[in-house]
């Protein structure tokens, strides 16, 4: 069943831009999907839509389960930029408490959960630590804790690695992997890297742009040998 749905969606700006243009996408439990295209090609305005952080100018847009409830909404979805966005003045436990913090779950109460995530991005041992004293790699791996800690359906991903060194990259793609394949829930991943669309995601999503819109979608059924 689909977590969520766009029937031709489009979305106009209101300085006249067409960002967007007709896009339809069904994303399933359990799929990795990138979007794919360079800049300007709407990307982040497909995710930004898919995360109810902007509405569409025309065509249907529907979430299923606990998400189509919009105060809902923000536990059934994560959202990972590619600027970390930590709080400088938190310790990392408390950088990743911060999604059920907002939703009223003590920091007792919080404790086990918070551990689980950290444990999961391999940071358990840094949960005492600022990010002024993390690499740019640790940081990434705190923002993705932190928008795992309350168990969503779907993660989205806004060029999460586009500003780390290639080294580190290619450690976080295999590391999101591991994630993915043993938690099961669904990714939406935008990249301009044809590399991390086909290492990492089952579905490619190809768009480009001047209006921004999808090309072509490539499954891939044989998983490319990886991880
Ligand atoms: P991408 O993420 O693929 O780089 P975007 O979704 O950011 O593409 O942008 C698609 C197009 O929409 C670009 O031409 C961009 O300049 C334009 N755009 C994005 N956001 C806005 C906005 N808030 N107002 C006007 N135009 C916008
Ligand atoms: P990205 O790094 O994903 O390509 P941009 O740097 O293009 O994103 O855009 C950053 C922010 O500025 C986004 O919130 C986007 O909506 C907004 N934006 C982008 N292009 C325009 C534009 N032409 N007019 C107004 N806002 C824009």
């Amino acid at each position: 069943s689909a977590l969520v749905r766009l029937n031709n969606v489009s979305k106009r700006f209101a300085n006249g831009t067409l960002a967007l243009q007709g896009m339809s996408l069904d994303c399933g439990e359990h799929d990795f999907i990138s979007f794919l295209g360079p800049s300007g090609c709407g990307k982040s305005t497909a995710l930004r839509l898919i995360a109810g952080l902007t509405r569409p100018s025309s065509g249907e847009l529907a979430w299923s389960g606990a998400a189509s409830r919009g105060a809902e909404r923000d536990r059934e979805l994560g959202f990972v930029f590619q600027e970390p966005t930590l709080m400088p003045w938190a310790r990392v436990f408390d950088n990743v408490w911060l999604p059920l913090k907002l939703s009223g779950v003590s920091r007792e109460a919080a404790a086990p959960v918070v551990k689980d995530a950290l444990e999961m991005v391999g940071l358990s041992r840094f949960a005492e630590v600022y990010p002024r004293e993390l690499s740019g790699g640790m940081k990434m791996r705190v923002s993705i804790a932190r928008a795992l800690v309350t168990r969503p359906r779907l993660l989205l991903m806004d060029e999460p690695f586009a500003a780390l060194d290639e080294m580190t990259r290619i450690k976080l793609n295999n590391d999101l992997l591991s994630i993915w394949r043993e938690h099961r829930f669904s990714i939406i991943f935008v990249t301009h890297s044809v590399y991390e669309s086909v290492y990492l995601s089952n579905r490619i999503v190809v768009m480009a742009p001047r209006p921004g819109r999808v090309i072509e979608e490539i499954r891939i059924d044989e998983p490319y040998p990886r991880g």
